[in-house]
């Protein structure tokens, strides 16, 4: 997978890219990233990227030339391709979203900053506009580099446990199940007594019956889109969860379409 960022700040990019799992799939060739230099297509004598917005207002604009001619700079591009344009005005970038952008063979990043960029950059080139969160970065670099690290953990051979991304929160439906590791008892507080039995199908009923619950607690609204197994079902009735799930799941759905 390539990532091409487009930024006027690319040493922002210098130290997230050279730790931990990123850093080795960098070193691996799994990942390549390009961090390109809007400031170095500027058009005018004063490396001017962004202007005063057409109409009035607040802040500045960033300038179509400079990123249609970075953009234009990285050449031919594979037919995989997709230009992104990092924006608190996008779809909400999720797990889903990044498994669907993980097929791609090149990534492209538009870095935005003060007030964003001219729309007409954005219909020219732009394929998607994503957000992280309903929040107001002050620019876009923090933004890609989320991106980036979400979906590069989904690429083969980036984590070094091949099974550890389909287990993660999310890609389930579910969130994940809660961890413990040595001490046997820290502060006083024991771990869960069955992860230590060394019973697998305990451990994993267990831990399915966590995940459920954990979801239940702090995320309701993923249960809407999870389907059991009916094996899984059998679980969640004998914990007495399944009751709690279907009442959920209906009382959503009354609401949905109530709402329709
Ligand atoms: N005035 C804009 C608005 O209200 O929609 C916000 C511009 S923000 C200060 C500058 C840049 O930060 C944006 O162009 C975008 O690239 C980036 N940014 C800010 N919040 C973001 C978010 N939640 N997700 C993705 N990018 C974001």
């Amino acid at each position: 997978m390539i990532f091409d960022i487009l930024t006027i700040f690319p040493e922002f990019f210098a130290s997230p890219l050279q730790e931990g799992v990123i850093r080795r799939a960098l070193m691996e060739g799994k990942i390549k990233v390009g961090v390109h230099n809007i400031r170095a297509f500027a058009v005018d004598r004063h490396q001017m990227t962004d202007d005063r917005p057409f109409g009035g207002g607040e802040g500045m604009v960033m300038k179509p030339e400079p990123l249609a001619a970075c953009l234009k700079a990285l050449g031919n591009r594979p037919a995989a391709s997709r230009v992104i344009l990092l924006s608190p005005k996008g779809e909400r970038f999720n797990q889903q979203a990044a498994q669907r952008l993980a097929e791609f063979e090149q990534l492209i990043f538009i870095c935005g900053r003060y007030e964003g960029v001219d729309e007409r950059f954005r219909d020219k080139y732009v394929d998607e506009e994503l957000s992280i969160g309903d929040y107001v970065l002050t620019g876009g670099e923090l933004a890609a580099l989320v991106a980036l690290d979400a979906i590069s953990r989904l690429l083969p051979g980036v984590l070094g446990c091949e099974h550890s991304a389909p287990n993660d929160s999310f890609s389930c439906g579910l969130l994940k199940h809660k961890q413990y590791t040595r001490p046997r008892v820290f502060e006083g507080t024991a771990a869960p007594e069955v992860l230590l039995s060394g019973d697998h199908a305990a451990i994993a009923r267990h831990r399915f019956v966590e995940s459920v619950e954990l979801t239940l607690e702090r995320r309701p609204d993923l249960l809407h889109d999870v389907q059991f197994t009916p094996d899984e079902r059998k679980i969640l009735r004998k914990s007495g969860l399944l009751g709690r799930i279907e009442t959920l799941v209906n009382s959503q759905r009354n609401d949905s379409r109530h709402e329709g």
